[in-house]
């Protein structure tokens, strides 16, 4: 089954185009990560799926019912995590969690949750007096609660310190296990490619690419980083490194080093024209190419 569809969606503000004719398909049980930098329309996109916002034009759905002419059905399956929660003053983190429990009619033990989330211990403190890392935490139990078909969260390790971040994705993985289907969205690459079945990347608006890392890496040439260091760095090396095949980009940097993407095939050519060429190459060292080499790869091409 689909959890999520999205067909031709676009959204503008005045002249201001924040979502551009998005097509998505992401199916029950995936973890899917949509990834882009600020302003790319993350968080208008995840809003139109919960009908806080109304697109110009397209359609979204959840499990098969339009987001807005059927958006409470839609919504009653969803765990949702938005952007810029803002907690109740009065209320402790325990009670946020029974109001959750409340407004989805569901049964569970808030202390469980609590300390699943990592905030048991000031369960009993209020809200207004958490952090920014415990708010969130607790912003992510209210989603676990009910176990929804669907987590949709919006930047859900922002204020979370590494250690936070890494607990964050060890409950999104225990809930993907649990069968429940994750939508997350994320400036930071490393959160997306630790837990993701297949990624998004969103720029300006535009769906410019939806893959597997290895996909990604793949529709890179192979996703190779090649680093090398030179003895000296001469004019025309670069150019020398780019009329090989294979190559995609090439850069020096001040301490004689190149660092080229490349197909796997491309890296022994390189090395063999710069040798024909007289340079002089002291190291070489390869990296499989990071997704956030592939997320500037991308971002960068649009403009
Ligand atoms: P992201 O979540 O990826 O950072 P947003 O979806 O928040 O991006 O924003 C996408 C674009 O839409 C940005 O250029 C933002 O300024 C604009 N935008 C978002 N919400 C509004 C709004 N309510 N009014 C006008 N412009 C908006
Ligand atoms: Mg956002």
């Amino acid at each position: 089954m689909v959890a999520i569809e999205a067909d031709e969606v676009s959204k503008r503000y005045g002249t201001e185009t924040a979502l551009d004719r998005v097509d998505l398909t992401v199916e029950e049980g995936e973890t899917f990560g949509f990834l882009g930098p600020n302003g790319a329309g993350k968080s208008t996109f995840i809003n139109i799926l919960l009908d806080f916002v109304k697109p110009s034009e397209g359609s979204v759905g959840i499990f098969g019912h339009d987001c807005q002419a059927d958006g409470t059905v839609a919504r009653e399956r969803i765990g949702v995590l938005p952007e810029g929660y803002s907690v109740f003053d009065r209320l402790t983190g325990r009670q946020h969690i029974e109001y959750a429990m409340r407004s989805k009619g569901a049964d569970a033990d808030p202390s469980e949750i609590l300390d699943r989330v990592g905030i048991l211990e000031d369960a009993d403190r209020l809200a207004s007096d958490y952090s920014k890392g415990m708010a969130q935490r607790m912003v992510l139990g209210m989603a676990l609660v009910g176990e929804p078909d669907l987590l949709l969260l919006d930047e859900p390790s922002t204020g979370l310190d590494p250690n936070g971040a890494a607990e964050m994705r060890q409950i999104l993985r225990e809930e993907n296990e649990r069968g429940a289907t994750i939508f997350f969205s994320s400036h930071i690459l490393e959160q997306v490619e630790a837990v993701c079945d297949r990624v998004g990347i969103l720029q300006d608006g535009e769906l410019v690419a939806v893959d597997t890392i290895e996909g990604l890496r793949e529709s890179l040439g192979g996703g190779t980083k090649l680093v090398i260091t030179l003895d000296h760095l001469e004019n025309g090396v670069l150019d020398t490194v780019r009329t090989v095949r294979g190559v995609e980009t090439a850069v020096s940097n001040e301490d004689s080093t190149l660092e080229v993407t490349c197909t796997n095939d491309a890296k022994m050519d390189i090395l063999v024209e710069l040798h024909d060429a007289g340079v002089d190459v002291v190291n070489f060292r390869t990296e499989e190419a990071s997704l956030e080499d592939m997320f500037i790869e991308y971002t960068g091409r649009q403009r």
